[in-house]
């Protein structure tokens, strides 16, 4: 590691210990996909409620072979009336309640039917019955604080009879950019132009990480409408990141515009590839990326600092995302940042492998994004990560 210049872990602790999570508020389940659950949920009923058919069949009472008479109908939401009694069996659907004295179901396709009475086989206790509390006891605890809201846990919920959940709050993000070169797509390109097509992806990079984006804005590089740009900027988010114009050349003014604004730096420049001029500081409790202009840089820093941030103040317990794959091409080690390489991802038998988008994974070289589900990490040092090593991955999701 060079200079001044830190590392991703120690950039991305700095940035999480800023972190003070938003206040939390009840969301219905309608809405709390993506949300970060607030608080520990447990189970105040059985889960299923009561002991149910797994067939749709016959409720008997367990024993050998005979013929029963058809005395009742338990179907899903009309339990049977009649308590069951020897001899006697009872229609019974998938889901319906297990009536009263019965112990087990004969599934239909083992049946007899004739005139009012069933014929059935042998049946053992609990056959084909699902029981009260199977799956979740009244009191377990189910669902943990820090856990990102998914289909599954908004089923589980709804089952339990929650209507709505406690949630992290929800960051609102104001995504700046800057650069006199700068036109929105859609407009034709002057001279010396090229399109913003940061702002689009870190307006998406934030709402996929749970952000409500406030404010989306091109900015000219002059101090003066920096400074305006972010002040205003800052009235409202929690977090703004701003690309561009965090470099030291002549037409770099989002460092000075930011200290004039009182928002301390935390950090400036990460040994990392690409992404090297990537700041961070705080506002009281406002947090300020000032992301590299590099369409690449911007996103990959993005992912690594901002993306952490966004879902640790909506309470996430932690950024999951790191695992390990097999590199299947060999890759020369940066002597002195570690490089962020995008990756196509594919499960072999011995598990996940990761290969280069594209061999060109220079930090304007925006389709190299195209396909990649991951980024390898290839830490600084000599030589070179050999085909067939293990390296750490960061999944895009
Ligand atoms: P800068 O960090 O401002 O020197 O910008 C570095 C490079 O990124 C330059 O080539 C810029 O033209 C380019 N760039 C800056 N902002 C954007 C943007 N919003 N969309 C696409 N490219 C950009
Ligand atoms: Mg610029």
């Amino acid at each position: 590691m060079a200079g001044d210049l830190i590392d991703i872990a120690t950039a991305r602790e700095r940035v999480l210990a800023a972190v003070e999570p938003l206040s939390t508020e009840d969301v219905p389940l309608r809405e709390a996909l993506g949300r970060v659950l607030a608080a520990d949920v447990s189970a105040e009923e059985d889960l299923p409620p009561f002991d149910s058919s797994a067939m749709d069949g016959y409720a008997v009472i367990a024993g050998p072979a005979g013929e029963l008479e058809v005395v009742d109908e338990s179907s899903a939401g009309h339990p049977a009336t009649r308590t069951l009694a020897g001899g006697q069996a009872i229609a019974i659907s998938t889901g319906a309640q297990i009536p009263e004295g019965a112990d087990a179901v004969v599934p239909v396709e083992r049946v007899q039917v004739q005139d009012g009475r069933v014929i059935v086989p042998d049946t053992s206790a609990g056959a084909n019955v699902r029981h009260a509390g199977d799956d979740v006891r009244s009191g377990e605890p189910v669902l943990r604080a820090g856990t990102l809201l998914g289909p599954g846990e908004l089923a589980v919920a709804a089952s339990l009879g929650h209507a709505s959940l406690p949630c992290g709050g929800r960051p609102r993000v104001a995504v700046l950019v800057t650069g006199d070169e700068l036109v929105e797509p859609g407009q034709p390109l002057g001279p010396g132009q090229i399109r913003n097509s940061n702002a689009i992806a870190m307006v998406a990079q934030a709402e996929r990480a749970g952000s409500d984006v406030v404010t989306s804005a091109i900015v000219p590089d002059n101090l003066e409408a920096t400074v305006a740009a972010l002040s205003s900027a800052l009235e409202s988010a929690d977090v703004v990141c701003i690309s561009g114009g965090v470099s030291v050349g002549p037409h770099d003014h989002v460092k000075p515009a930011l200290a004039e604004l009182g928002v301390e730096e935390n950090f400036w420049r990460v040994a990392l590839k690409p992404g090297k001029p990537t700041w961070f500081g705080t506002r009281g409790r406002q947090l300020v990326f000032g992301l590299p202009g590099n369409p690449v840089s911007a996103m990959v820093t993005f992912h690594l600092f901002a993306r952490p941030a966004l879902r640790a103040l909506a309470g996430a317990r932690t950024d999951d995302t790191r695992v390990v794959a097999v590199l299947d091409e060999a890759l020369p080690r940066n002597e002195s940042r570690d490089e962020v390489v995008r990756c196509r991802l594919r499960a072999e038998d011995d598990g996940w492998h990761v290969s280069p988008t594209k061999n060109d994974q220079s930090s304007h070289v925006l389709t190299s994004m195209l396909g990649a589900d991951a980024f390898a990490l290839i830490f600084a040092g000599e030589g070179t990560v050999e085909q067939g090593e293990r390296v750490p991955i960061e999944l895009l999701y």
